[in-house]
């Protein structure tokens, strides 16, 4: 079983490149962000919870997206493995996951870093913005602060998977086909 941590700042290509991956190595794309989103739409309660931190770009709760988490891996018990995309982003979340992994006999095989700059990742969002409608991508005040919120909570995580020798970094700059050989590459050896 592959089970695998996307990781990098918002903007960095995960759900582009998770996107891929899914497809050619079988595995269930969770994506919490996106679960978010699909609750916020449909005006669900944990949609109601999560809007406000969403929309300023602070992180929701870890309990509330802990409990989210562990209930998206639950909808697929016949998974051949995941593809985490957007979580763990604290430390709390990254232990809570080891936690509920191990008790499922399960674990995490690496964490893929896709590195590129805050500069470049603006202009990447603003225009996914535009594309998208995202209002978390349309002020590049929130944009700063979710770098911040990385910054300050997710970036400590490298360590964290450091210790555990599962931490691998690409440059996330370049052709998307390039990065997604790239990343491949790593999945295939694990
Ligand atoms: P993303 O689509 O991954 O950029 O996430 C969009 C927003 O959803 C983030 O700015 C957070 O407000 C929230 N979010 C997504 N994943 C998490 C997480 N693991 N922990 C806390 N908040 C999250």
């Amino acid at each position: 079983m592959k089970n695998i941590i996307l990781f990098g700042k918002p903007g960095a290509g995960k759900g582009t490149q998770a996107a891929f991956l899914k497809n050619q190595f079988n595995l269930v794309h969770i994506s919490t962000g996106d679960v978010f989103r699909y609750n916020i739409k449909n005006q669900t309660e944990l949609g109601a919870l999560a809007k406000s931190y969403m929309d300023g770009g602070d992180l929701v709760p870890d309990q509330l997206t802990i409990k989210m988490l562990e209930s998206e891996v639950e909808k697929s018990p016949d998974a051949a493995g995941f593809i985490f995309d957007g979580f763990p982003r604290t430390t709390a979340q990254a232990e809570a996951l080891d936690v509920f992994l191990s008790e499922k006999k399960m674990s995490i095989s690496a964490t893929i870093a896709l590195d590129v700059d805050e500069d470049l990742l603006v202009d990447r969002l603003l225009k996914r913005g535009l594309e998208s409608g995202r209002t978390d991508d349309q002020d590049e005040e929130k944009i700063r602060n979710r770098f911040d919120e990385y910054n300050a909570k997710t970036a400590p995580l490298i360590d964290f998977y450091k210790k555990q020798n599962k931490f691998y970094e690409l440059d996330g700059v370049g052709e998307i086909s390039e990065i997604t050989a790239r990343l491949a590459d790593i999945l295939e050896q694990l």
